[in-house]
């Protein structure tokens, strides 16, 4: 979806997180917009696309509470959408709704995004939420961390130069993060040439999109200021031999490697990286489920969500998770679908009343199970 050379910023830039609701508001809402569409009290079977993560759970309630069944599951670690599944997922209502969410974790106490607390663990520990997605970034952060430190930014006499380490020059890596130099070093008749080789690094005359770019005191006489920060996404791009398997251990990977360089700059790179993961997949499935067969005579609502899940404190049970809606495809099961962009889909989501009538009594249901006279099960 996305290749090397969008503009990430403008797309992500797009999906605002303000458009947050409770999910204890944006379940009923999503029923009762279902309904609104003709779908059938009943015979609605809802899916969803969630990580495996356990704060995902709660979600996952509210959903069966709401549209009176548990839903199926279309959904593999990550927030990556199993399109071999829509067969027996068409073939398990009349009508169909697919929720497909990344998420990532809040902390109320800190404000910030990216960790969960786990009230199961022995300290009430937290830790990265997405943890599958922070696990895919890690290596993604130690090489933008290693070039932040190994570019130097020096001035001598009216000369700007810049000197990079020789392991972020060597082109021959099958993998790493690789510099844009064309906007980093001035090339001479179309040549880069080094105007020092030192013994672990080469100096050249920065480009001068470069001298304008960074602010003017970075550039030093004394020619030992890092880059740091100032090492943006135009400048560099990563390089990694991920397996090209749809779906499979490295599709989120995958998803997520050309804005790379956007999220690994952001202040909150899981923010980020579930915000893109939510776009790729909202894009792929919605053209995976346009060419479905059996999802042809259906009516359909598929949503592509972020989940933001609040920490639970002592003594709640469930995270506070919040939805942001990203984009719906609709169908009507007669020809006829259409897309909702953000804005009007979350419009069109606070316009349906948060009132269920037909939502289902958890408990008294549990409860009625276990009153029932066992069948017993001959062998
Ligand atoms: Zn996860």
């Amino acid at each position: 979806m996305f290749s090397s050379n969008t503009n990430l910023q403008s797309v992500v830039g797009d999906f605002r997180i303000d458009n947050m609701m409770r999910y204890s508001q944006f379940v009923p809402r999503l029923y009762n917009l279902c309904k609104s569409l003709g779908f059938e009290a009943g015979k609605i079977m809802p899916s969803r696309a969630f990580c495996s993560d356990e704060s995902q759970g709660f979600p996952i309630i509210l959903i069966t509470k709401h549209f009176g069944t548990f839903p199926f599951n279309h959904g593999r670690v990550g927030g990556i959408i199993a399109t071999d599944r829509h067969g027996p997922h068409a073939e398990h209502g009349k009508d169909l709704v697919i929720i497909q969410a990344s998420h990532v974790g809040y902390d109320p106490d800190t404000k910030t995004f990216g960790t969960y607390r786990r009230l199961q663990t022995a300290v009430h520990e937290s830790s990265p939420s997405c943890g599958k997605i922070g696990a895919v970034l890690n290596w993604y952060l130690d090489e933008y961390a290693f070039a932040q430190e190994n570019i130097f930014l020096g001035k001598q006499g009216n000369e700007y130069i810049v000197t990079i380490d020789n392991q972020l020059l060597n082109e021959g890596r099958a993998e790493g993060l690789f510099l844009n130099l064309d906007r980093i070093v001035r090339r001479e008749n179309g040549n880069i040439q080094p105007v020092r080789t030192l013994s672990t690094a080469r100096s050249y005359l920065a480009a001068d999109a470069l001298v304008k770019l960074l602010p003017a005191d970075l550039w030093t006489a004394a020619g030992d200021t890092v880059i740091g920060d100032q090492l943006v996404p135009e400048l560099f791009r990563f390089k990694r031999d991920i397996g090209g398997d749809i779906e499979g251990q490295s599709h989120l990977e995958q998803n997520l490697l050309n804005p790379m360089p956007w999220i690994v700059t952001s202040p909150s790179p899981l923010l980020v990286a579930a915000q893109v993961n939510t776009q790729a997949e909202f894009d792929r499935a919605f053209r995976s489920i346009v060419k479905e067969k059996c999802y042809r005579d259906k009516r359909m609502v598929f949503i592509s969500c972020l989940n933001i899940d609040i920490s639970p404190r002592a003594g709640q049970t469930f995270p506070l998770t919040k939805c942001v809606p990203w984009a719906a495809f609709i169908q009507d099961g007669k020809g006829h679908h259409y897309t909702l962009e953000q804005a009007e889909l979350t419009a069109r989501l606070n316009e349906q009343s948060t009132d269920n009538p037909d939502q289902i009594d958890l408990e008294a249901a549990i409860q009625k199970m276990e009153e029932e006279q066992e069948i017993r099960i001959l062998v």
